[in-house]
């Protein structure tokens, strides 16, 4: 055997000719991908390596809060990297990643008192089963049965494996259906497709019923319900009928099981609260934080819970009672001064209660998209918003998937100047939270037109 077949050479070249290249990029296909490279960026604008100026539609995958190289957080991430880049939170821990926590209790609803943390919203999601799993077995009143995991409809929460398992969107899941563990699954809480018989007067109670037909049979067995409130994001912005969260909250309650809320999506302002559960006086069990947490600048997420939790794992070191988890960059102090400086920028420019009037501008914007035949919805909350293209408004009928009418949406929106990214025929926008009034209109305008461009024009 030659040395050259052992180790086939690399063939520099060969990336000119490929479509492909040395980095092979997540949920992207390869073949087709037209390389769009950013070179740096600013406010909520990026620029590409060919000079070309693009507004962040989607706030780089719904996390930029206050738009891109903010000189606070600048300063914060470059102020702890003259002190420590790195250090571990396994047994220590810096004093920029305490003071952290301590922000994320004070921020969070109700008494969410404890923060672990760790690298990116899947994350999040792993250590908040593991802990629930870990609670039920450890708690003074030990429920070891309690295993199991309620997920709604469509459901999205990361893709590590215990995250898919939660999952529920055909493409993204049903192939590694053989290597996850299956969840109790319930109902898809959608205010624009709803069952038959079911008004939007009652659809709320409606859904909540069918939760708790659920719960009834299965509470024996299941350690937590877990959902997004009020809005899943992934599965197409759908949007929960108003109560439906504190009815399931209430169930939770009830039925002795816990609650998990992943506002990796919605947390820091994206509703036009800090974060969604407020919206309806929440608190859940375990809050999972991440996207918006650092404002967007470096990989961090927090999984927070209630002292009740925390409390089931104090014990004697030799009692082996401590949670068994834990991640190498979890708590890392460049990033955890970038969210200290995200969080104290809410407060300093007062964005929350901003946040109303940009929600309503934005949403105005898209207000002559009612006219459009094929605009069947347009949803979301706050600065989260979702516009669903049909084939037929009054049916309600999807477009043939393999035409790519959302893609192709994005596509002639990104050519006009606004980067956007679907979720299948649904047209995602997400501006920074920072976008100023001129920047909102600039976005609607734009999406507005790549809308009508290929609908109307084919
Ligand atoms: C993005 C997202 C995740 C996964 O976060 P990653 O940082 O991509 O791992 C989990 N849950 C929700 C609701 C999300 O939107």
């Amino acid at each position: 055997m030659s040395p050259q077949t052992a180790y086939p050479e690399k063939n520099v070249s060969r990336f000119d000719t490929l479509t492909g290249s040395a980095h092979w990029q997540g949920f992207t296909q390869m073949s087709e991908y037209e390389k769009l490279v950013i070179a740096e960026a600013e406010g909520c604008w990026l620029t590409t390596t060919s000079g070309d100026r693009v507004f962040d539609g989607v706030s780089s995958l719904w996390c930029n809060v206050h738009g891109h190289r903010h000189p606070k957080i600048n300063a914060a991430i470059e102020e702890q990297l003259h002190r420590v880049a790195h250090i571990t939170t396994l047994g220590m821990s810096a004093d920029v990643t305490e003071k952290l926590a301590e922000k994320i209790v004070e921020i969070t609803p109700g008494d969410l008192g404890h923060v672990f943390f760790s690298s990116d919203g899947s994350s999040s999601v792993e250590a908040a089963l593991k802990m629930a799993l870990q609670y039920w077995h450890q708690r003074q009143h030990p429920r070891p049965n309690k295993t199991q995991y309620l997920a709604l409809s469509l459901a999205y929460h990361g893709d590590t494996t215990g995250a898919v398992s939660l999952g529920g969107i055909k493409y993204f899941h049903q192939l590694f259906a053989p290597i996850v563990f299956r969840p109790i699954r319930g109902p898809l809480p959608c205010s624009y497709r709803l069952p038959p018989g079911v008004t939007p007067e009652t659809a709320c109670d409606a859904y909540a019923d069918e939760v708790e037909q659920l719960l009834k049979r299965h509470h024996e067995t299941i350690a937590a319900v877990v959902m997004e409130p009020l809005v899943q994001g992934a599965a197409g912005m759908i949007t929960h009928p108003h109560g439906f969260l504190s009815r399931v909250r209430k169930l939770c309650d009830d039925y002795d099981v816990l609650l998990i809320c992943d506002e990796v999506a919605t947390g820091f302002g994206r509703t036009g609260k800090l974060f969604a559960c407020e919206h309806e006086s929440v608190t859940p069990d375990i809050l999972c934080l991440g996207k918006g947490l650092t404002g967007g600048y470096l990989p961090m997420a927090a999984t927070v819970a209630r002292p009740h939790l925390f409390e089931a794992f104090l014990a004697k070191t030799s009692e082996s009672k401590q949670f068994f988890h834990g991640h190498t960059f979890g708590g890392n102090p460049l990033a955890a001064a970038a969210a200290i400086a995200s969080i104290d920028l809410f407060e300093e420019t007062n964005l929350i209660h901003a946040l109303a009037a940009k929600t309503q501008q934005l949403r105005g914007e898209f207000t002559n998209l009612h006219q459009n035949q094929h605009v069947g919805d347009i949803r979301g909350r706050g600065m989260m918003v979702g516009i669903e293209l049909v084939q037929d408004r009054d049916k309600k009928t999807p477009f043939d998937a393999a035409e790519l009418v959302g893609a192709r949406v994005c596509k002639r929106a990104t050519d006009l100047g606004v980067w956007i990214r679907p979720l299948g025929d649904v047209v995602i926008v997400m501006p920074p939270l920072a976008a100023t009034d001129e920047e909102l209109e600039h976005v609607g305008k734009i999406v507005c037109q790549a809308i009508a461009d290929v609908t109307e024009k084919g």
